[in-house]
């Protein structure tokens, strides 16, 4: 749990990814015969394998979505670029830490105009991200220069809470889950096959550090490590979501409407035959939303077998989301299972 803790607490928007890639570093530097960071910063932990076996690519994204600083105005305050999916209407006066490249971390409160001043039918409306600025208590621009920069990356203040019934609550968990899926994997698989444990970089802007890592890596098969919609709370239909929190991983068959992945055949047997066998939950989706690296993964040179597996997660692309240990657990034993049947 300290571990799920440290990762989701780490900050890392798309492009500054670096202390979660250290938090896999020191975790896995005892256990992958090699580790190193790529051009793009993708990290990569290889458990190696005998020659003739197959070659494994497990892929978990780093980045988290966030935002940036654009612009600092006369009165000193921020104006910010958002990083990732993000929908205007969770933005409205959130705490934000914008990691500073001139100084100590700054705390900031995304503003707005308050209701009082509000008409009634704008009140309805969302304020649209360009409307909204961050406040840091600074008293003109030349003061808000000393404590922040152009670039500089801005996380959500979130918690990291242990609730009942085995759930976490906090920030990230939009890829932290994978991530410690990742660790967990290279840590407890007994194969001949080679392992190449990589966590990659800016796929919350397009899938950018998968596409490098596999071109690099070539591998003989690859599964993706991420998150995907739990339809089990109030205002989602099962139908919208059909895979819920505590019954195990959602193994992806389509995601975006077949427009991002459609899971390679063998992959998608494999992973079937390791939850059957070992009697390890798992659902089936099928799903029109987001999509994941396994969709760039897929598509590199000839072609790479590939399949995704993904922790069901409350409230994605929000400054907060609740999944189930449970589940991440049986996400690890699935995938341990299936690699160590090759
Ligand atoms: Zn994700």
């Amino acid at each position: 749990m300290d571990l799920m803790r440290e990762l989701c607490l780490a900050p890392g928007i798309s492009g500054y990814e670096d202390e979660v890639a250290d938090i896999i570093e020191r975790e896995l530097k005892d256990v992958a015969d090699s580790i190193e960071r790529d051009n793009m910063g993708n990290i990569i932990a290889t458990k190696k394998g005998s020659k003739k076996a197959p070659k494994i690519m497990l892929a978990a994204h780093m980045d988290e979505i966030g935002l940036m600083v654009r612009f600092i105005d006369d009165n000193g305050f921020i104006k910010f670029s958002k990083i990732g999916g993000i929908t205007d209407s969770i933005l409205v006066n959130l705490t934000v830490t914008i990691h500073s490249s001139v100084g100590e971390d700054v705390i900031g409160v995304i503003g707005s105009k308050p209701p009082h001043v509000t008409k009634q039918e704008e009140r309805k409306k969302v304020i649209p991200s360009d409307k909204l600025f961050i406040d840091i208590g600074a008293k003109d621009r030349e003061d808000a220069e000393k404590m922040v920069a152009i670039g500089d990356e801005i996380t959500f203040n979130s918690l990291f809470v242990e609730y009942p019934n085995n759930l976490i609550m906090g920030k990230a968990m939009d890829n932290r889950a994978g991530c410690y899926v990742l660790m967990e994997v290279l840590k407890r698989v007994e194969t001949d096959a080679t392992i190449y444990a990589v966590g990659t970089v800016q796929e919350e802007v397009g899938l950018k550090g998968a596409k490098t890592a596999a071109f690099k890596l070539n591998p003989d098969m690859a599964i993706a490590l991420d998150v995907t919609l739990s339809g089990d709370h109030p205002g989602i239909k099962p139908e919208e979501a059909p895979v819920v929190i505590g019954e195990g991983p959602s193994l992806i068959l389509s995601d975006a409407g077949g427009r991002g992945i459609l899971t390679s055949t063998s992959v998608k047997e494999l992973l079937i035959k390791a939850g059957d066998e070992n009697d390890i939950k798992y659902q089936l989706e099928v799903s029109d939303g987001g999509t994941t690296d396994g969709s760039a993964i897929q598509l590199i040179r000839e072609g790479i077998p590939t399949g995704v597996l993904s922790v069901t997660t409350r409230y994605i692309h929000t400054p907060v989301s609740v999944c189930s240990m449970d589940d991440i657990e049986s996400t690890i034993q699935l995938i341990v299972a299936a690699i160590n049947s090759l």
